[in-house]
């Protein structure tokens, strides 16, 4: 299973139907935390995630709307007895903000609390999968992260072994992990049974950025790009000025790196009651986008 899970969708402040930046990923039963936005556990709650499978959070920058969540979060984990450790990446001075909040609260925490750094281009490698840290564009240090899995062994064709006079057993994971086997002295070829390579999914959040070249790399062939969609193009200069982006800037980008689906995120307050402005000029670039609404899944499937 590789599900999204968007808890909070707002741009900068929170709003009546948006909360700030958090976007939880659901691989195999793990729980990922991009951003924490203030009421991030709340959201946590509404969507029935549980928070004991939460291994770690990704902080994209330390802007008050991506990062207020942690501590609550803490706290609550803390107070519901977690004993499963929890790891913060994030940019420069992410050791330093968990040791003050921590320091701060006067927590006893029960849990290991493990605060590591990240630079662009950093890998934090996982079982199946891996979290790039990419560079990105806006006001202070910030990163943006690209989940990336382990392509997967070919379809193991079990028919056409048994066919072949493969006998069910041992000799089938032979076979399935690449090797040729001899069977009554014919020698059966891994490549006969086995389908070819499937390439892992990719999932790329950018935080809050300007378009810029990092991104595009990294998006290239993704499966989900969620981008910053602050703003529409009337309020250009002032995405520039910020350093946001702009929707239609969301899907030129996306559109270049040839991405299965773009969704648009950090949505400001001033589209409130009406998103359309951002879609609307999204859509006349690049067809396969939306924008993102708290609470909102989204699966990706295997590729085929
Ligand atoms: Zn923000
Ligand atoms: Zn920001």
């Amino acid at each position: 299973m590789l599900r999204i899970l968007f808890l909070g969708t707002g741009g900068s402040l929170p709003t009546r139907n948006r909360n700030p930046s958090a976007i939880m990923i659901n691989r195999e039963g793990e729980l990922l935390l991009f951003d924490c936005g203030e009421g991030t556990q709340q959201q946590m709650m509404r969507a029935k995630t549980g928070m004991k499978a939460l291994t770690s959070i990704f902080i994209t920058h330390f802007h008050a709307d991506h990062m207020l969540g942690i501590p609550g979060l803490i706290q609550t984990m803390s107070f519901l007895g977690r004993a499963e450790p929890l790891r913060i990446y994030g940019p420069q001075r992410v050791k330093e903000f968990v040791k003050i909040f921590s320091e701060l609260g006067y927590y006893k925490l029960r849990f290991e609390l493990e605060a590591i750094e990240l630079v662009p281009g950093d890998v934090v490698v996982r079982d199946g999968y891996c979290i790039q840290a990419i560079e990105t564009d806006h006001s202070v240090p910030s990163l943006g992260y690209a989940l990336l899995e382990d392509s997967l062994r070919g379809r193991f064709n079990r028919e056409k072994a048994i066919s072949l006079g493969v006998p069910p057993g041992p000799l089938f994971s032979r076979l399935h992990s690449g090797m040729d086997v001899e069977v009554n002295g014919r020698m059966i070829r891994s490549e006969d049974v086995v389908g070819r390579i499937r390439p892992g999914r990719k999932i790329v959040y950018t935080g809050d950025t300007r378009p810029c070249d990092s991104i595009l790399k990294v998006s290239m062939g993704a499966d989900v790009l969620i981008h910053d969609s602050t703003l529409a193009s009337d309020q250009e200069e002032w995405a520039k000025e910020s350093k946001h982006s702009t929707a239609f800037e969301a899907a030129t980008l996306a559109k270049e790196a040839g991405v299965d689906h773009l969704v648009l995120t950090h949505i400001s307050s001033r589209y409130t009651d009406d998103v359309s402005p951002l879609l609307r000029e999204a859509q006349s670039i690049f067809e396969n986008v939306i924008i993102a609404e708290d609470l909102m899944e989204m699966d990706i499937p295997l590729k085929k």
